[in-house]
């Protein structure tokens, strides 16, 4: 569960200390990416349902999928999380009927924890019939990573074939090879069968040479990073031995 710290909220924003908002990098090359050139960014809400609420210092509680957004791009704490209620579950359940929502999420994440990400969302590379679009690229530490969200474990092999494809242009316009990551909406029942088919993708990672992370790893970071404010995101994403990162 979320909660405004009122007093400080009422003190501190200001139409020009807007923190429902943010800018993306969207669209654009993939080389203007890499050389800080780009031109083409879109502002977005930090909250995907409307549950912020900054003009009245409250988050609406029906509405909050407890993203955790809000919680550190919010200055001075403002927005706190105050204690958890099956939250992954109310994000988790919004994400499998918005599943775009999580490669925004990702985007924003990783810009506003980590100082030095480059992000951009949806960057061209190749060209003629062969331009492909990357649906998230990031650079961190000149670490250049392509990310796709998989809907359900059944995706995942296509999700990385997708991501072997535009490693290959990312190659031919001369850029060192990316890291891969793919990241899985978990299924809504976990059970049985569910962490067979995780088991059986654990191959597949070695086999296309990517990560696969599930979102509850993910937001499981992000709720530690509350309580800690850092997140050591090599870590988190690479130096870890198992394929899989998942709860
Ligand atoms: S946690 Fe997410 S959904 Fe809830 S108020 Fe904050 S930004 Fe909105």
């Amino acid at each position: 569960m979320l909660d405004v710290n009122q007093k400080i909220c009422k003190k501190i924003i200001t139409p020009n200390n807007d923190f429902s908002k943010t800018t993306i990098a969207i669209g654009g090359s993939f080389n203007s990416f890499i050389d800080s050139s780009i031109t083409r960014s879109s502002e977005v809400l930090i909250c995907p349902t409307g549950a912020l609420q900054l003009s009245e210092s409250r988050i609406d509680l029906n509405t909050c999928v407890e993203c955790l957004l809000c919680c550190f791009t919010s200055p001075e704490k403002v927005v706190r999380f105050v204690e958890e209620l099956g939250s992954f579950k109310k994000f988790n359940n919004y994400c499998i009927d918005n599943p775009t929502f999580v490669t925004y999420w990702v985007a924003i994440l990783l810009s506003s924890t980590k100082n030095n990400a480059k992000v951009g969302i949806e960057v061209k590379v190749g060209g003629g019939s062969r331009e492909k679009r990357i649906p998230l690229l990031s650079v961190i530490d000149d670490k250049a990573t392509l990310w796709k969200v998989a809907k359900s474990p059944k995706n995942v092999e296509r999700a990385a074939l997708a991501l072997n494809d535009i490693s290959e242009l990312v190659n031919q316009s001369g850029g060192n090879k990316p890291s891969k990551i793919v990241i899985l909406i978990e299924s809504s029942e976990k059970n049985k069968s569910h962490d067979m088919i995780l088991k059986f993708f654990e191959a597949k990672t070695g086999e296309h040479n990517f990560k696969l992370i599930t979102l509850e790893y993910l937001w499981n970071v992000v709720k530690n990073w509350i309580s800690t404010n850092s997140i050591d995101w090599d870590t988190t994403l690479f130096n870890n031995s198992k394929r899989i990162f998942h709860k």
